[in-house]
């Protein structure tokens, strides 16, 4: 409770806020609690070759449920993890926990060709990052083009200098770096020429908007040309609709993530999405 009064010169916070602190303290104990718990959970959203409708990779997505507070979307808790130094922590395990996954699927007979894992530019600070990927994917006997990575152009705002190294020794490997929410950075074509990647993703806000706005559209051609052009992967995110589907088909699209393919869901449900795919 904010003091009023008396020592009021010490108390820079209206009530209002305190509780805002109060209950970000509560949810950031919470989460350190979570981390290396069944809270933390990865779920898994399949990405599609749309010309085959066979399944091109998944992106791994973190979910926490807390026992009290339950269900805290990874809007709210990836910037707290930031904040509150567990960023780095959440990201080598999100690696494991991917990789084991994708192990895992295979030694049951699934044919999942790649995982995506996201992280944060804080990660790319750790020097240690590409030898703890190799021995990860060497423990699962995984292969280096069967995990990709998923970064923001913000990852280059950042001024750690040793996030270039990282990234190319990570590259070095024969991982597959991807740039996610790709067109809306401040300038997502001169990062293109100064980070390597393979694949570059539509942010879901151009779809959104493919059938009502021109401009979108126009736009998300141009992003697939330049994709092209690069010889880059192109996958746009967030398709809901058959519309939007037709849409990025008939401009040459290839790879489509979305709740019309499927929502993010649990790895051991894989299998069975999988089989009704297959049935379809
Ligand atoms: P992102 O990497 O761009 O992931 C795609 C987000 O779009 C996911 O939200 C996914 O559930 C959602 N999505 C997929 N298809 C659709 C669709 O058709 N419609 C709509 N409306 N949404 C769709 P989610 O899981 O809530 O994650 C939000 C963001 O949090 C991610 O955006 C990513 O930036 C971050 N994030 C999630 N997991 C991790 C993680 O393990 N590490 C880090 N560093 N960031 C993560
Ligand atoms: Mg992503
Ligand atoms: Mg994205
Ligand atoms: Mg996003």
């Amino acid at each position: 409770q904010a003091k009023t009064g008396g020592r009021g010169r010490f108390c820079f916070f209206s009530a209002g806020m305190n509780d805002v602190v109060q209950q970000r303290l509560v949810l950031e104990t919470a989460l350190r609690q979570a981390m290396g718990t069944a809270q933390m959970q990865l779920h898994y959203q399949p990405q599609i070759d749309m010309a085959s409708g066979r399944l091109h990779g998944v992106e791994a997505l973190a979910r926490w449920t807390d026992p009290r507070l339950g269900e805290i979307e990874p809007a709210r808790f990836i910037p707290l993890a930031e904040d509150c130094g567990l960023i780095a922590d959440l990201g080598r395990w999100a690696l494991r926990e991917a990789c084991r996954q994708l192990a895992q699927w295979r030694s049951d007979g699934l044919t999942v060709p790649s995982v995506s894992v996201n992280l944060s530019p804080t990660s790319f600070h750790d020097r240690e990052l590409a030898r703890t990927i190799a021995q990860t994917l060497a423990q699962h006997a995984l292969a280096p083009q069967d995990l990709t990575l998923e970064l923001t152009e913000s990852v280059l705002l950042d001024a750690n200098p040793s996030t270039l190294q990282t990234i190319a020794e990570v590259r070095a490997l024969g991982v597959r770096m991807s740039m996610d929410d790709f067109g809306t950075g401040y300038s997502s074509l001169s990062y293109l020429r100064r980070l390597p990647v393979d694949e570059i993703k539509l942010d879901r806000s151009f779809v959104a908007d493919l059938e009502s706005d021109g401009a979108a559209r126009a736009l998300s051609n141009a992003i697939l040309e330049i994709g092209r052009s690069l010889k880059l992967t192109v996958v746009a995110e967030g398709v809901e609709t058959a519309a939007q589907d037709s849409l990025l088909r008939a401009q040459g699209y290839a790879v489509a993530q979305g709740y019309l393919v499927a929502r993010p869901m649990a790895g051991d449900a894989l299998g069975g999405w999988l089989g009704r795919m297959a049935g379809r």
